[in-house]
C-alpha cells in the first residue's frame, strides 16, 4: 500500500456535488481505501471566462499501480460527463494524482509529483490538510517550503456541507 493523493476540481454541474460524487466513486476502487478529505474550497479559474472552482484533496491508500490508478481516475472522469474540448477547459471533474507514496514518474501519460503542485494553492492547501505536517516530497522539497513560497490567495474555504 502507499499513500497517495488525489487533487480534484470541478467547474461544471453543481461542482461541489462532483467532486462528492468522485470521492464515492475513490472509495469504490480496487485494491483501495479512502484514507480522508480535505475540505472543499473555491478558486478562480486560471483561465479567464470560466465558472469558478471547487477543489479538494482526497487521500488514498492503494496497491495500485500508477498507470492503472491514472486509467481508473479517467474512467471517473469520463463517467461524470468529462468533455475534453480545449485544454484547460471547464470540466466537470478533473482528477490529478498529486503524489504517489514517495515515488518520481516521469512517464507520457504520468507524471507525479504533480507538475503545477508547487504553484496551485488550491491544490496545496487541501492536501496539507492532510498531509503530515513533515511531508517531504520524493523530490527532496517540503510541503512546509512550498507553502510558504504559494500565498494563500484567490482562495476560499466552502461553506460546511
Ligand atoms: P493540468 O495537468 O494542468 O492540471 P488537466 O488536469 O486539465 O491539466 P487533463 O486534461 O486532465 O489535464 O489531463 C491531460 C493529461 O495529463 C492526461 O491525459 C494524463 O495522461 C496527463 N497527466 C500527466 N501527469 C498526470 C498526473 N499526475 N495526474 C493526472 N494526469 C496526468
Ligand atoms: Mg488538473
Ligand atoms: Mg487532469
Amino acid at each position: 500500500m502507499e499513500r497517495i493523493y488525489i487533487g480534484m476540481g470541478s467547474n461544471l454541474a453543481d461542482p461541489a456535488e462532483q467532486l462528492r460524487s468522485a470521492v464515492e466513486a475513490l472509495a469504490h476502487l480496487p485494491q483501495t481505501e479512502l484514507v480522508g478529505v480535505s475540505g472543499f474550497y473555491q478558486s478562480d479559474s486560471l483561465l479567464p471566462g470560466q465558472p469558478r472552482y471547487t477543489n479538494a484533496v482526497a487521500a488514498l491508500d492503494s496497491s495500485l499501480a500508477p498507470l492503472d490508478l491514472l486509467d481508473a481516475l479517467q474512467a471517473i472522469e469520463n463517467g461524470q460527463g468529462r468533455e475534453r474540448l480545449e485544454r484547460w477547459g471547464p470540466r466537470t471533474l478533473d482528477l490529478d494524482i498529486v503524489l504517489f507514496g514517495d515515488r518520481l514518474i516521469d512517464e507520457p501519460r504520468l507524471k507525479v509529483p504533480h507538475y503545477h503542485l508547487q504553484e496551485r494553492a488550491f491544490v496545496l492547501y487541501p492536501l496539507a490538510e492532510l498531509a503530515p505536517v513533515d511531508l517531504r516530497l520524493a523530490d527532496g522539497r517540503t510541503l512546509t517550503a512550498l507553502l510558504a513560497a504559494c500565498p494563500f490567495v484567490g482562495l476560499e474555504r466552502h461553506p460546511p456541507i
